[in-house]
């Protein structure tokens, strides 16, 4: 009879998946684009967009104080993590 049984191999337990799926649902990650107006100087974020990057010129879209186009320029993009339990609306 052999001391070691084929039948149940020993896997290793896997806590830290359980973990990282909890923190994903609990946690969301919201990015934010800052631009500013080269027309007005004004300086907003919004949510961020697929296809923005820093220095970027947005010819698609107006300003949001003085509905200028082609004034616009990405300035800065920031993340970051909410609790969305917590969530908050901002506008
Ligand atoms: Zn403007």
């Amino acid at each position: 009879m052999s001391p070691i049984s084929q039948d149940e191999p020993q896997l290793p337990p896997i806590p830290a998946i359980g973990d990282i799926i909890d923190r994903k649902d609990k946690f969301v990650e919201e990015k934010h684009t800052v631009i500013t107006c080269g027309s007005c100087q004004a300086k907003y974020s919004r949510t961020f967009k697929p296809g923005d990057f820093t220095f970027k010129k947005i010819s698609d879209e107006e300003c949001d104080k003085c509905h200028k186009r082609n004034a616009l320029k990405i300035f800065e993009i920031y993340s970051e993590w909410i609790d969305s339990k917590k969530k908050k609306k901002k506008k």
